[in-house]
């Protein structure tokens, strides 16, 4: 009789099982469910005993919360299929794809109130030309893959390859671009320096080309990865310690900033939002910056600017472990004080820099 192996795959890097014939991932609740369905076609049964198979299997995460779609992977996840057709929306640096042109213009009206077509009425070859030139714009080719076939983490995720050929010149670029560069350009000395290196073992402590581009990989290096992860957690309100009122604080000040700054979006007019969404000062920008549509969202969006926030925070104040040895600029000292105006009240001394 088939065991659980004989249908599904653990993907350790990811942490989750991929059903070998569908080639899509199963949540291990729902194996058996998948089993019994109209593919596999397998008694309840027979079912539940490879559920029970599954469930021992070590490193699978078990429930949506637990799982992140990446934005992009540079190598394709073997164990899916990898799907050359994809669309790519480049509005707004949005990233969205999908593998339907028709669905990528319904996702343009939808979420950026953006259309190919730039007036009503009039036809003929000028017009569709138009029509066609703005939608090459604002749209980009990619490979793309997907973990789930339906709800949660269905969406469909670019895989930069890194021996695609670079398909823009060098004129007119937008910030979105200059970033897409840079990131080949990350990742293909990334993939070099990988097949360049082979005998060295644990490719896990080869550091992430973005962290890289960042300039930070000589500040974060000797410190313990524990204590750094530790770092950026969210504040404990229940702990003791004066420092974690104080990160506490931190974290929902900036989570309180991010609902403010979400509320004036909300509120400002469209010639704003347009000036809003700016990164560069001669930048054109297809659509305004749009509030979320579900305002909940922002409070749960903005979590990576309090984990960056609360990194400074924590490692600013007086620690057994070792911090980076970063310094802050002039105008970065001058924000500073007040957290430090808090620490000193708790009666700790500051550790000499
Ligand atoms: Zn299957
Ligand atoms: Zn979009």
């Amino acid at each position: 009789m088939e065991r659980a192996d004989f249908f599904f795959e653990h993907v350790p890097n990811w942490q989750i099982i991929v059903c070998k014939q569908c080639r899509y991932a199963v949540w291990p609740s729902e194996v058996a469910a998948h089993l019994t369905n109209k593919q596999h076609s397998r008694t309840q049964k027979f079912a539940n005993n490879i559920r029970e198979e599954v469930e021992q299997w070590q490193g699978v995460i078990q429930y949506p919360s637990g799982f992140d779609v990446p934005a992009f992977v540079a190598e394709p996840v073997q164990e899916l299929p990898l799907f050359d057709d994809g669309w790519q929306c480049r509005l707004d640096q949005c990233a969205y794809i999908t593998r339907e042109t028709k669905a990528l213009k319904k996702h343009w009206r939808i979420e950026h109130g953006w259309s190919v077509q730039q007036s009503r009425g009039g036809s003929g070859p000028a017009k569709q030309e138009a029509a066609q030139r703005r939608f090459e714009e604002a749209s980009k080719r990619v490979k793309c893959q997907r973990f789930f076939r339906s709800r949660a983490h269905s969406q469909y995720f670019e895989v930069k390859v890194a021996d695609d050929e670079p398909n823009d010149t060098q004129n007119g670029r937008g910030g979105a671009e200059i970033w897409e560069m840079a990131w080949e350009a990350a990742s293909a000395s990334y993939e070099q320096k990988k097949k360049c290196d082979i005998i060295r073992p644990g490719e896990s402590d080869e550091v992430n080309p973005w962290l890289r581009r960042t300039g930070w990989v000589p500040y974060l290096t000797g410190c313990p990865q524990g204590d750094l992860l530790a770092a950026i957690r969210r504040p404990d309100e229940h702990a003791e310690e004066r420092e974690e009122g104080v990160a506490g604080v931190v974290w929902n000040a900036v989570g309180d900033m991010a609902v403010m700054a979400e509320s004036g979006v909300r509120r400002g007019g469209v010639m704003l939002r347009f000036e809003a969404i700016r990164t560069e000062i001669d930048q054109v920008r297809y659509a305004p910056l749009e509030p979320y549509r579900e305002r909940e969202r922002v409070r749960k969006e903005c979590q990576p600017w309090q984990q960056m926030v609360i990194f400074f925070v924590r490692t600013q104040q007086d620690n057994t472990w070792q911090t980076p040895p970063y310094g802050f600029n002039n105008r970065q000292k001058k924000s500073v004080p007040a957290i430090d105006g808090g620490r000193k009240a708790g009666g700790r001394p500051k550790r000499g820099r």
